[in-house]
């Protein structure tokens, strides 16, 4: 069964000592980690990790919060005796890796292999992944992934959109972000976000044995997410929460 490690549940202006963006979905033979922002790189090593144990890191777009912390990802595993680095991206986002890697360091470049996830999908091993093209301020897209049986959706960065709302009667897990509290719902299709209520009302599209987890929180959702009651099924983790599907 997947465990996925919630390491990084921060987006930009997120809750004090919480890392950015850094989530691993991990099956016995096989891990891949979903966005790399500051402080992932110390959270993996916290678990025992470097960037040798990974299948690929998926990068959804290219807002710092979502790959910064890369830089010193590499300098903690090359100490560690790993160099090697798998990135892997959709559409304009795998054209524009090489502008992160020109940010690491000299020695590690050469040991970088890109992958490029097609829009229909990629089999890795155990895994199926299909980026999800979603609207947020930059090309971003988030991914849809099959391994052991159970279907997980990945949002990133992005308002509620449709092509997410029609998976969601057939998912196990969705990783959604919450950046906005609800009553800034209005500014979500202009910065590309998605709000509590937003997302809440998600959850009631899905199936009942289903998990919302709620990342890419901000110190303003994080306040409200605190307060309001969360339905059945509604799991708001902390950096470290670990959690079986
Ligand atoms: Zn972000």
């Amino acid at each position: 069964m997947p465990r996925i490690f919630f390491l990084g549940t921060a987006g930009a202006g997120g809750v004090p000592g919480r890392a950015m963006n850094c989530i691993l979905i991990e099956t016995s033979k096989e891990r891949i980690v979903l966005d790399f922002g500051e402080g992932c790189g110390q959270r993996l090593e916290q678990h025992g990790y470097t960037l040798c144990d990974f299948t690929l890191v998926y990068i959804s777009h290219l807002h710092m919060d979502h790959y910064n912390g890369l830089f010193d990802a590499v300098v903690r595993s090359s100490i560690r005796g790993c160099n090697k680095l798998v990135l892997a991206a959709a559409g304009g986002v795998y054209r524009g890796l090489g502008n992160i890697v020109e940010l690491l360091p000299r020695s590690i470049r050469s040991n970088v292999v890109f992958i490029e996830i097609p829009l229909d999908g990629l089999r890795i091993g155990s895994f199926f992944l299909k980026p999800i093209p979603v609207n947020h301020s930059i090309e971003t897209y988030g991914l849809y992934i099959e391994v052991s049986g159970k279907r997980i959706v990945y949002s990133a960065d992005t308002m509620p959109t449709r092509g997410i709302i029609n998976l969601l009667n057939n998912v196990d897990l969705l990783i959604h972000e919450v950046t906005l509290p609800s009553n800034k719902s209005d500014l979500s299709p202009i910065l590309g976000h998605t709000s509590v209520s937003q997302a809440l009302k998600l959850k009631e599209m899905m199936n009942q044995d289903s998990i919302l987890a709620i990342v890419h929180t901000t110190t303003e959702s994080m306040k409200e997410l605190r307060e309001v009651s969360l339905p059945r099924g509604v799991l708001v983790p902390y950096d470290h929460t670990i959690l079986g599907i």
